[in-house]
């Protein structure tokens, strides 16, 4: 069912009609109620006070109003899977879905790190590995391996062929065997007014939006404002957030958040790491351990501007490092491959 004309933006209305109200009455204190000044500064303050508590409670209910309408729509179209063509459209044009498929594909890998005892290298390891683990017999599915430096990196569609992996006495008595350890998601939440200090924002996260469907001893110990992003000295401000996935989903359900007077919206944060130094796609110049590279054609022996290639278009450095072809913007495969490694050590269970 569509949405009379008088309800399209039904929370936008009613946050107005909240607003306009607190002004009025506000304004009715201040001119009207005490022309003789009887009442004491302190009383007027007092009332004011419990009117802008009476202002926020109205406009929790909005957003409350606004997600049961949420809500209602999900459930009719779930009745109309072939949906409007302006569902279609939305869902083509929101980039949080694309995240959510990424994150569904990945966060099913389980990922085993295995080293050697004695600082071998990460082609030993892997030979001493094949040596004592026979897929093919013990009936373990491994989906990817990588070796790095030092690590056999092992990557088993299922916890039960991790499981079988761990329990090998002989492979856990020669070589390390450690559990990848997942670090909680990142959520960044936009233009939360710049002067809300942290735990302004969390009480409002939470009484506004989700005090309904989590416990505030669950929220308050399983969010953690981890820093700024965006433009600075501005009256906004974006916050990276660190959450439990139970947090997570709850805000991404709410598809708007309600923060004071303003609502604002929340999204997936996964950044791929890019490298000033040598150019290349997962850390960060303070942690580069390989030599300064020129930008445009990824050679090490000179700086973009005496670069010889400038004729030619410039290249992707990640891709070329790792003989993958890049012809694409924006389908880098090194960088989705990037992108796949930061869910996989992500906890989206
Ligand atoms: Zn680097
Ligand atoms: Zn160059
Ligand atoms: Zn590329």
């Amino acid at each position: 069912m569509e949405s009379k004309p008088g309800e399209a933006s039904s929370k936008d209305a009613l946050l107005g009609k909240v607003l306009d109200n607190y002004q009025d009455i506000t304004n009715f204190i201040e001119k009207e109620m005490d022309k003789t000044n009887r009442l004491s500064i302190a009383s007027k303050q007092l009332l004011k006070i419990k009117i802008t508590e009476w202002a926020l409670m109205q406009s929790q209910l909005v957003g409350q109003i606004e997600r049961l309408e949420m809500e209602n729509r999900s459930v009719k179209q779930e009745r109309t899977p072939q949906g409007t063509y302006a569902q279609v459209v939305s869902k083509r044009t929101e980039p949080q879905s694309k995240v959510q498929k990424l994150v569904e594909k990945t966060k099913a890998n389980h990922t085993l790190y295995i080293s050697g005892n004695n600082n071998e290298s990460g082609r030993e390891v892997q030979i001493a590995l094949t040596k004592i683990v026979n897929p093919t017999k013990e009936k373990i599915k491994i989906r990817a391996i990588r070796t790095t430096n030092r690590t056999v990196i092992i990557e088993t569609p299922d916890q039960s062929d991790l499981e079988k992996l761990k329990s090998n006495q002989t492979l856990t008595t020669t070589l390390k065997v450690e559990v990848a350890k997942k670090r909680q998601p990142l959520i960044i939440l936009y233009d939360v007014p710049s002067d809300m200090n942290e735990e302004a924002i969390a009480k409002a996260v939470y009484e506004q939006n989700l005090s309904e469907v989590l416990g505030k001893s669950e929220f308050t110990q399983n969010l953690k404002l981890r820093f700024k992003a965006g433009p600075k000295d501005k009256a906004t401000v974006h916050h990276v957030v660190e959450v439990s996935n139970k947090i997570r989903k709850a805000i991404l359900e709410q598809h708007k958040l309600y923060l004071g007077f303003r609502s604002m919206s929340a999204k997936d944060y996964i950044v791929v790491a890019k490298c000033n130094k040598c150019r290349d796609l997962g850390h960060v110049a303070k942690h580069c351990t390989k030599e300064e590279a020129c930008d445009h054609c990824g050679n090490s022996c000179h700086k973009r501007d005496s670069c010889p290639h400038k004729n030619k278009p410039a290249i992707c450095i990640p891709c070329s490092r790792r003989g993958k072809s890049c012809t694409k913007k924006g389908d880098c495969p090194t960088y989705k491959m990037m992108v796949e490694r930061l869910i996989q050590k992500t906890n989206y269970e």
